[in-house]
């Protein structure tokens, strides 16, 4: 099996001159799903038959001449996003039994461009973690070494692209979702801007920071997936209208000295990283060295002002909406203590605590208030950093992937991985993974490029040159 496959412009091709077929292509993906998923645990529900169906429907269309322009293209969608009819858990057990009766935006969209989804795919509970063993139903396994984690917390995202077993997966990013599995399996992932892309249907963790985005083997198929999600939805007034950009490149690009300096730095990440910046200077662009006098806050902010956010989001789980109701509550306090304290897992349950801290009348200046203050600050020095640079590179993790279980005991340990990912978050802006080689274990590593708000096409024309 070639793992790293043909990018979808070439399977269109092929298609539409009938030298593959929808029910080949879907049939493959089924088949790498069947050799591969039971161990990796990548997938939570295949939708099998009925992307059969569907394929034969699609392939009719081709024959007709009307098939639309992602027809056949196979996608997997991470469980934090809404499908009508269809279970959407966000890896929790809060959520057991639940169908939306709506579809995500962006769902929908690839569904009118006649994609076929395959599956919905296992994530951390609620987006929260990443390692992907915080989700209810057991940790994605990396298909680079089985012993190390896919990364989180899109990891069966990440893990279903890398083995084969869908074109492309829609995943979610907050602090790093989509960027750090990617990295971590060998991929690229693209976190759009925040407000390029329809939240609708996105099961909400940090509202002001959550973003939906593509992860695939190739820079094109990221494009085009990008291109049918996005843009303006009367149901997320967020999305701005337009978002055409104009911006002259400066041949400039600028990487945080405090970054790579980091002592957590794995040395080979370290080492590729500066071979990416060498191939650039070849290519004649000028590499500058900044200051970032934030970096001790960037956690903190994302943490105070996420956990904040998500105490309020979660709130809505009280077993009388949505999902599980506990069986044996007495009144309706009771009802909503039994039903939160049996089916949200641990590290829900200590963010929404800490959150709920954060946000209490004694503590909201000492901590929410001033993370505010800190973000405008860190959003204020990015931005000038950008106003000199084209790009902000870095690698997108410190080191690759960990084994199972190995940060699983100390919240903090795992908090400390996304140090480099949660700035894009915080300032809104768009950032990209793309794979800079392996370690001497071989495992994966991530080279990340963050660019200016709505500039998501720059980034992926300068992204062609790491491919
Ligand atoms: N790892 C980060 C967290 O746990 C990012 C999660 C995300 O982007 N959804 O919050």
């Amino acid at each position: 099996m070639n793992l790293a496959p043909v990018a979808y412009s070439e399977i269109r091709r092929d298609l539409l001159v009938g030298k593959r077929t929808c029910v080949e292509i879907v049939q493959g993906h089924l088949d790498q799903i069947a050799a591969y998923n039971a161990q990796l645990n990548a997938f939570l529900t295949v939708y099998d038959e009925e992307s059969l169906a569907r394929a034969v429907e699609i392939d009719a269309k081709i024959k007709q001449g009307n098939a639309g322009p992602l027809a056949g293209l196979i996608v997997g969608i991470k469980d934090l996003l809404c499908y009508a009819d269809h279970p959407s858990q966000a890896g929790s057990q809060i959520l057991h039994g639940f169908q939306s009766t709506f579809s995500a935006t962006a769902v929908q969209r690839l569904l009118d461009a006649d994609a076929i989804i395959i599956g919905r795919q296992n994530c951390d509970e609620f987006g929260m973690g990443s390692t992907n063993e915080n989700s209810s139903f057991g940790p994605v396994l990396n298909f680079a070494n089985p012993a190390h984690v896919a990364g989180g917390s899109s990891g069966g995202s990440a893990v279903a692209v890398q083995a084969g077993m869908c074109q492309v997966s829609l995943g979610t990013d907050t602090g790093g979702s989509i960027r750090m599995p990617a990295a971590f399996c060998g991929i690229m992932g693209l976190k759009p801007t925040y407000g390029r892309v329809s939240r609708w249907g996105l099961i909400a963790y940090a509202s002001s920071f959550d973003t939906i985005g593509p992860m695939a083997h190739h820079l094109s198929d990221l494009a085009i997936v990008l291109k049918t999600i996005e843009g303006k939805d009367g149901y997320d007034s967020t999305v701005v209208d337009d978002f055409s950009t104009d911006f002259s490149s400066k041949k400039q690009v600028a990487y945080i000295k405090e970054i790579v300096e980091h002592p957590s730095l794995q040395p080979e990440i370290r080492e590729a990283f500066f071979a990416q910046v060498a191939k650039l200077k070849a290519a004649g662009y000028e590499v500058v060295s900044v200051d970032f006098a934030f970096i001790e806050q960037l956690l903190p902010t994302y943490y105070v002002l996420t956990t904040a956010e998500a105490s309020s989001n979660l709130a809505r789980f009280d077993g009388v909406k949505f999902g599980h109701r506990s069986a044996d509550a007495k009144d309706l306090m009771d009802l909503y203590k039994k039903t939160r304290d049996e089916a949200f897992g641990e590290e829900v349950k200590r963010r929404i605590m800490l959150g709920t801290f954060v946000l209490s009348a004694d503590y909201y200046d000492a901590y929410y208030t001033k993370a505010q203050q800190v973000r405008r600050l860190i959003q204020e020095r990015t931005l000038e950093i950008l106003a000199e640079s084209d790009f902000i590179i870095s690698p997108t993790t410190s080191s690759t992937a960990y084994k199972l279980g190995e940060k699983t005991l100390d919240p903090l340990q795992m908090y400390l991985g996304d140090l480099f990912t949660v700035q894009a978050n915080i300032t809104g802006l768009p950032a990209i993974s793309v794979p800079m080689g392996v370690d001497a274990e071989a495992l994966p590593m991530g080279f990340q490029i963050t660019g200016k708000a709505y500039d998501e096409q720059g980034l992926i024309e300068f992204a062609k040159q790491f491919e």
